[in-house]
């Protein structure tokens, strides 16, 4: 076998089952193929397409600058080269840990040596009592965001529902496509859950000037068809003011694919429970990417991310440890979003206590923001500033000492 990681003595599964067709599945594929495996492989996914990457759904693809071709995780003929059999579109509806066998809706079932976990997660959707029109739509798959572009398209006015990453992608580019757009949060500030108000306060800022009506604290209480034209939308909020719009687009957050594993009998809090390995108290049981909840070497504790480089490590991870290949999955968390002329990119921890070091000029759109604890970092927001990401990383992985000024002084570069 073709092996980085720590090999452990035990028989080679004869058959994997793989639950789930995104991004995570798709690289437990590559990966257990890559490390030799050539037993029987399944995979069972409910949406029609190949494995894909997420991440331009609400930039190029919602943009019509890309599709399905432009997102692939392995290319058609590639796929075919790694003799998966892809139950698909199927959903997997029951797991037998005692039989060790996986039943879908269309009736078929499988036995697995090894099962993998890779459901990922729906988008969170409004409540029944609140959105009461059909106008609401939501964005997770390529589908959806090539819907969602057509729709933009032939409108003049999107409303946002949630002041989140998927929300501010969504209303940079209905912008770009000429849309007007509303974003309605309920929170004081912008991805209030991942930034601190500086850099909250940055995209307010960014948003506004790319002629975006931005509503915080906004509580909405109904969406419904309009009065007078059932074609659109109208929403109103806690002070009785309303709101008109084409359509409403809801970025509410992400609800993890646990059912199935929670019906199974498996541990689940905030996601399945699994060990650095992708491993789940079954031994023959693992998951990863979205739908997992690890323990975070760098975080020192348990963590559910939804990132694209969890998504593709994780797996890979797990896929190795699925053969035997304990190589565990210790990677600083690490996110990016693209809107409109900005690339801000999160490396790790920021601890709202921390010293702060802020290299560069937010106003100028290019900025550092360190975060320094006890002389080292544990984490970075960068703002059009990729090259002191990765020097960060470099750091942050040698466990290298830093120092305020130096981080602060423009005149000289980091090095
Ligand atoms: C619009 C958008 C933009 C994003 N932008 C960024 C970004 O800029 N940067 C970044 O770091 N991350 C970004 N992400 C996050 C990143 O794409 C996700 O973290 C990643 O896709 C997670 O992959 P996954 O395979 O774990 O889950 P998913 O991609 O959700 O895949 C899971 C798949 O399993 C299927 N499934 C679920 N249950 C079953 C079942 N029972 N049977 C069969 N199939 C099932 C699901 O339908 C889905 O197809 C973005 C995500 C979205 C949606």
């Amino acid at each position: 076998m073709n092996t980085e990681g720590t090999q452990e003595a035990q028989a080679a599964p004869g058959t994997v089952v793989v639950i789930g067709g995104g991004q995570a599945a798709g690289w437990v594929v590559k990966t257990l193929r890559k490390e030799g495996f050539d037993g029987r492989l399944v995979t069972i996914a409910d949406e029609i397409h190949l494995p894909y990457e997420r991440p331009p759904l609400s930039k190029a693809v919602l943009a019509g600058d890309a599709d399905i071709d432009t997102v692939r995780i392995v290319k058609p003929d590639e796929f075919a080269d790694l003799n998966v059999e892809t139950w698909q579109p199927d959903c997997a509806t029951q797991i037998d840990r005692a039989a060790r066998i996986v039943k879908t809706r269309e009736g078929r079932e499988v036995q697995y040596d090894r099962l993998v976990i890779a459901t990922g997660g729906a988008a969170r959707r409004l409540p029944a009592s609140v959105a009461k029109t059909s106008h609401v739509t939501y964005l997770r798959t390529l589908d959806e965001a090539v819907a969602l572009g057509e729709r933009l398209r032939a409108s003049r006015r999107v409303l946002v529902v949630g002041g989140g990453w998927i929300g501010l992608e969504v209303a940079a580019t209905a912008r770009k496509l000429g849309v007007e757009a509303t974003v309605v949060e309920g929170a004081p500030r912008l991805c209030a859950r991942s930034l601190p108000p500086l850099v909250s306060d940055f995209l307010l800022n960014l948003h506004r000037a790319n002629g975006v009506d931005v509503r915080l604290n906004a509580a909405l209480v109904s969406l419904e068809d309009h009065p007078e034209d059932a074609s659109r939308v109208r929403a109103t909020f806690a002070d009785g003011s309303t709101l008109d719009a084409d359509f409403a687009v809801a970025g509410v957050g992400l609800a993890p694919h646990t059912a199935l594993a929670e019906a199974a009998g498996l541990a689940v809090a905030d996601g399945i429970v699994v060990d650095e390995y992708g491993a789940t108290e079954d031994p023959n049981v693992f998951a990863c990417g979205d739908v997992a909840n690890h323990p975070n070497a760098w975080l020192k504790r348990r963590v559910r991310l939804e990132s694209w480089a969890n998504a593709q490590n994780q797996a890979i991870a797990a896929g190795k440890a699925v053969l035997g290949v304990k190589a565990p999955y210790a990677e600083i968390p690490w996110f990016w979003s693209d809107q409109y002329d900005v690339n801000l990119q999160i490396l790790g921890d920021l601890p709202a206590d921390a010293e702060l070091a802020v290299r560069g000029n937010l106003d100028e759109k290019r900025a550092s923001l360190f975060f320094v604890e006890l002389g080292h970092l544990r984490g970075v927001i960068a703002i059009n500033a990729a090259r002191d990401l990765k020097l960060a990383r470099k750091w942050m992985s040698q466990g290298r000492a830093v120092d305020l000024s130096t981080l602060t002084d423009t005149s000289k570069a980091l090095a």
